[in-house]
């Protein structure tokens, strides 16, 4: 059977700050509890749990690396034993360790696709058997326009972000037949600490290539995110939906 909406446990990765707290606020105002996910940032992390329990909605804070895979496991028990088998899981937390290739080191490389992909793999294995059983269940993993586009000094994150469109594709076909439905987002250039921390001269360089003439919110995307997450989109499956104030078109 399939539990109300409003009941469905949602795990958000690296929900401490960014793009992720703004969905786990939006999600948790939708009815979800909300497990808030960090790796260091402790105290944002029980911020955004309070801000949420603040609004009336039910939260709890878990820490763990999901560059490992014991950091996984530990986070995905810490999860169902808070709210029960995880119903909408948000592959969100990311890194960059920008070089040019050409001087990239193997460690960079490997840090950034262990966290961005090789963690959202293994989370998406670990919640997909309790969704297939419940006929029920969303994986929205976050990808980037740079996926589409590439970007030069980004190659570990580029290829790390294509590859989340490639992952999105391939579980839609393993799992779509049984109610469980696996979407990307391609945020664009959006407000957070990922993006304050780039050169003046460069945001302003961004700003003239995007039609709707601003950068996008953290809310922007955690819109998105939530209606993939939501009944109203059971047949939207292995799409990649941009949010980039028309960035890249198709
Ligand atoms: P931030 O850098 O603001 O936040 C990153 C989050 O990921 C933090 O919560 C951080 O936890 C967590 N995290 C980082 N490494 C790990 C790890 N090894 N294990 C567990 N958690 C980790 O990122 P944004 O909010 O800007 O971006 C969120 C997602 O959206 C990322 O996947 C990013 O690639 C993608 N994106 C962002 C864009 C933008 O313009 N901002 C554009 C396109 C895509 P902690 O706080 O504990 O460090």
């Amino acid at each position: 059977m399939t539990r109300p909406e409003n009941e469905r446990p949602a795990l958000v990765t690296g929900s401490s700050r960014g793009l992720g707290r703004a969905t786990a606020i939006e999600l948790a105002a939708r009815g979800h509890p909300l497990v808030v996910h960090y790796v260091r940032s402790e105290g944002p992390a029980a911020e955004t749990v309070q801000e949420i329990e603040a609004a009336g909605g039910r939260a709890v804070a878990v820490g763990a690396d999901v560059a490992d895979a014991e950091g996984c496991d530990r986070l995905l028990r810490a999860a169902t034993e808070a709210f029960g088998p995880v119903a909408v899981l948000v592959n969100n937390a990311g890194v960059t360790a920008d070089g040019l290739a050409m001087r990239m080191k193997d460690d960079a490389w490997q840090r950034v696709l262990d966290t961005n992909l090789t963690g959202a793999f293994r989370l998406s294995r670990g919640v997909l058997r309790a969704m297939l059983k419940a006929r029920w269940g969303r994986i929205v993993n976050l990808s980037s326009v740079v996926a589409r586009m590439g970007n030069a000094g980004q190659a570990n994150y580029v290829a790390s972000k294509a590859g989340l469109i490639g992952l999105t594709k391939a579980l839609a076909r393993e799992v779509s037949g049984r109610g469980v439905t696996v979407n990307a987002v391609a945020p664009g250039f959006i407000e957070s600490d990922m993006t304050d921390a780039l050169p003046d001269e460069l945001k302003a360089s961004y700003l003239t290539q995007i039609p709707a003439g601003r950068f996008g919110t953290p809310h922007d995307v955690a819109a998105m995110v939530a209606f993939l997450a939501g009944d109203e989109a059971a047949y939207v499956t292995g799409q990649t939906l941009s949010v980039d104030g028309g960035l890249t078109m198709q």
